[in-house]
């Protein structure tokens, strides 16, 4: 089986090593990562200069592998058609250090690696460890293995991705949840350069909403869940889809 690996926080990151060395035993691994962190590049691509590569050797690790001075969707699209010998029978994008839940999504290099996957027509997964400030995988990388297996077994329904946040301490169990909403106070720190000059630097904390309810992935991982998110590419609203075709399709357009 060829597994593709990839992540966000580029090559040489703790948890991209850690999934690694959990998964070498269940296929021959392939890793196209970032050459340095490309965290929060969403699903940006690289069109307008040329893509770098060179091959790395990491430690202690089986695989073939990678570095792309691009965004991690340029990495996946970039093993996909030429780097692999074969097509993938999985993606996996992680372990990434630091949470994405709800929204985040949106913004994650982590999940769009995942869904440049399943672009693809290749299962995938992303997966996170929902701290910034351990660095301590062994349990994330357990994780990873277990739903590899699971999902080698079951597979996964075409064009879904499964998008799991492991909490740092021991997990009391898992869930199965929907995406909940993340909002962010403080987002931006407001400051002076040493030539007088206003910046202003993005950071924040999320706030913690009374919507997110016990079936999202905020709430699981508050109460120390593993959580796992089947995600689609779809983002038609399919509710306002029959509304609108209801009210709107009866209204002439001769322009
Ligand atoms: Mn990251």
């Amino acid at each position: 089986m060829v597994v593709l690996l990839s992540n966000d926080d580029g090559i040489h990151a703790p948890g991209l090593k850690a999934l690694a060395e959990s998964l070498q035993e269940l296929g021959e691994l392939f890793i196209v990562a970032p050459d340095r962190e490309r965290s929060a590049t969403g699903h940006g691509i690289t069109v307008h200069r040329p893509l770098r590569l060179e091959t790395v050797t990491l430690p202690g690790v089986n695989a073939r592998a990678w570095a792309v001075d691009g965004t991690p969707a340029d990495c996946v699209k970039l093993a996909v058609e030429d780097l692999l010998p074969r097509p993938p029978e999985l993606v996996v994008a992680g372990i990434n250090q630091g949470p994405n839940l709800g929204t985040d999504v949106l913004y994650s290099g982590t999940v769009s690696a995942a869904i440049e996957g399943i672009i693809n027509g290749f299962p995938s997964l992303a997966i996170s460890l929902t701290s910034y400030g351990s660095y301590d995988f062994t349990t994330a990388a357990e994780v990873a293995r277990k739903v590899v297996t699971l999902v080698m077994k079951n597979g996964l329904p075409p064009g879904t991705l499964l998008n799991i946040n492991v909490p740092p301490a021991k997990p009391r169990g898992m869930r199965i949840t929907r995406l909940g909403n993340r909002r962010y106070i403080n987002i931006f720190h407001k400051r002076t350069d040493p030539r007088g000059r206003i910046y202003y630097w993005m950071a924040g904390e999320p706030l913690d909403l009374e919507e997110n309810g016990e079936d999202t992935d905020v709430q699981a991982i508050k109460q120390n869940f593993i959580s796992i998110t089947p995600i689609q590419l779809d983002l038609t609203d399919h509710h306002a889809l029959q509304i609108l075709r209801q009210q709107w399709g009866e209204i002439p357009f001769n322009i």
